[in-house]
């Protein structure tokens, strides 16, 4: 095979890897991307993010239609068909695998596929189906991603043992389904196959599911799924996992262990390890952790001078939106911008049902650090729009600092609370004090007016709600 120069390397195609590309490539550098996989868009587009909410959005319908009974409209009972479903969740995927693979082309990205690994630190060689090929650059970004992590422990060779790629797949409905992990991954995924018609059991080893959040925003929708799953155990570990021909016989231990029980298939969403021992850094030189982390600096700059590393790879949250940030800002930095990343926050979203969302500082946070807040937290009970919508377990909440009153933390628990929290990220990044908000017009009746509301509970102003005078 021939080898290859470039000036700017991105190793990995996923959301950050191919935005670094594009924004090199847009500031005028000749950049060659290497993907293993056939496909431009990662973990994110094709097994991850985007199929998991054209599921999601399956489910809501699925569950709206059910809910409309009690408002006098009756559908009859939904009949599944899988590989319609599954057709329609790949045809997600595959069209913006097709607006990629034409947005590299417009940019004129060379787009290489194979497993990418250094040998020095200016250059990587890349197993490709047709033979090895070396590429030498003047600057590398790394984008490698991570993989789900697996408990050595467990018959991970069965497949009824599902990682977050294999529910995706959605090759069967188990009748019971047990998710090891009540964090992100596995609720979204307990909210599709309970619509299909799974029956549900969660365990988390943590005192709450979502532990990351705080447990007033969890609750809402710990409550609805608690009526929807047949158990949600916390605190309790799985401790064996015993492949038996009738299903995987699990053993639990922990405050709330029940006895063995067998399931038709268990996925394991107990959070993912970064790549970064697995893209041969040590031949550059580049600094890795032994959970394979890569640190970089504010520029996104690895300990070698002309390699870079964004999303996954370089830490914690592991979220799309953080990566195409941090893609964005190594680029500019290899093309003489003066970059950094400097966000004040990344947002969360759990896109369940209800979904729940946050961003700054969390209340949680802000008691360890000993910071003084003010707190607003509007219930959307009283919000017209969520009415309509037959739902009234929403809260928006905010917190704003004591003595200026500038925003800094929010989160919601809600339909679209995934949508409405950007509003606060801005807030955040804005110095927005409450009274910005409670003086900014929000549609009425928009659930966008819970925001308001909140701000308003911080600074008295709300009329909404009837808040007794202390
Ligand atoms: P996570 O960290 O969100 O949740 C893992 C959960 O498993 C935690 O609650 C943890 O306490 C629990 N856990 C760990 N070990 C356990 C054990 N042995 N038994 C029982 N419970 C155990 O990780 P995830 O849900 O696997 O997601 C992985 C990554 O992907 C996260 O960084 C997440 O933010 C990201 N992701 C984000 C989205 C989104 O933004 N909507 C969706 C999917 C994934």
């Amino acid at each position: 095979m021939t080898d290859l120069n470039t000036e700017v390397l991105v190793l990995g195609g996923g959301p950050g890897g191919y935005t670094a590309a594009f924004r090199a490539a847009d500031l005028g550098k000749k950049v060659t991307l290497v993907e293993r996989y056939p496909v431009i868009g990662g973990v994110c587009l094709n097994v991850g993010c985007i199929p998991s909410k054209a599921l999601l959005h399956i489910a809501q319908i699925i569950h709206e239609a059910d809910e409309m009974k009690s408002h006098g409209v009756s559908f009859a009972k939904p009949q599944i068909d899988l590989n319609k479903i599954r057709a329609f969740k790949e045809s997600v995927s595959k069209s913006l695998n097709t607006g990629l693979a034409g947005l590299c082309k417009q940019r004129k990205v060379t787009v290489i596929q194979g497993v990418g690994s250094f040998v020095s630190a200016n250059a990587l060689e890349v197993e490709t189906e047709k033979g090895k090929q070396t590429i030498t650059f003047e600057q590398a970004i790394i984008a490698a991603g991570s993989q789900a992590t697996k408990i050595p422990v467990f018959p991970n060779d069965d497949a009824r043992l599902w990682d977050s790629t294999d529910a995706l797949e959605l090759k069967e409905i188990p009748k019971k389904l047990l998710i090891v992990g009540g964090g992100i991954i596995g609720l979204e995924m307990a909210t599709v196959y309970h619509a299909l018609g799974s029956e549900i059991s969660v365990v988390e080893l943590m005192d709450q599911i979502i532990p990351g959040c705080d447990s007033d925003l969890v609750r809402p929708l710990q409550k609805r799924i608690k009526k929807q799953y047949k158990n949600i155990w916390l605190e309790t570990k799985v401790d064996e996992i015993k492949p038996l021909k009738s299903g995987l016989k699990v053993t639990f231990s922990g405050k709330n262990a029940p006895e063995p029980q067998t399931y038709d298939a268990v996925l394991v969403a107990v959070g993912r390890r970064p790549n970064g021992l697995k893209v041969g850094a040590d031949k550059a030189g580049i600094n890795v952790d032994e959970m394979g982390f890569i640190s970089v600096d504010k520029q996104q700059k690895t300990n070698i001078d002309n390699i870079f590393a964004i999303g996954d790879v370089v830490g914690n949250p592991m979220l799309a939106h953080k990566a195409v940030h941090e893609g964005k800002v190594a680029a500019e930095v290899i093309c003489g911008e003066k970059a950094a990343f400097d966000a004040l926050t990344v947002p969360s979203v759990a896109y369940t049902d209800p979904e729940v969302a946050w961003m700054g500082l969390t209340e949680n946070e802000a008691k360890k650090q000993g910071i003084e807040y003010d707190k607003g937290a509007f219930p959307w009970a009283a919000s017209g729009r969520s009415l309509s919508l037959g739902r009234n377990e929403g809260i928006t909440k905010i917190l704003c600092e004591k003595e200026t009153g500038r925003v800094l933390g929010a989160g919601m628990v809600g339909p679209n609370a995934g949508e409405l929290v950007a509003e606060a990220v801005l807030a955040l990044e804005m110095g927005a004090d409450a009274e910005d908000i409670g003086l900014t017009i929000h549609p009425h009746p928009t659930l966008s007016e819970t925001f308001a509301f909140a701000a308003e509970m911080v600074t008295g102003s709300i009329t909404d709600l009837y808040i007794k005078k202390r």
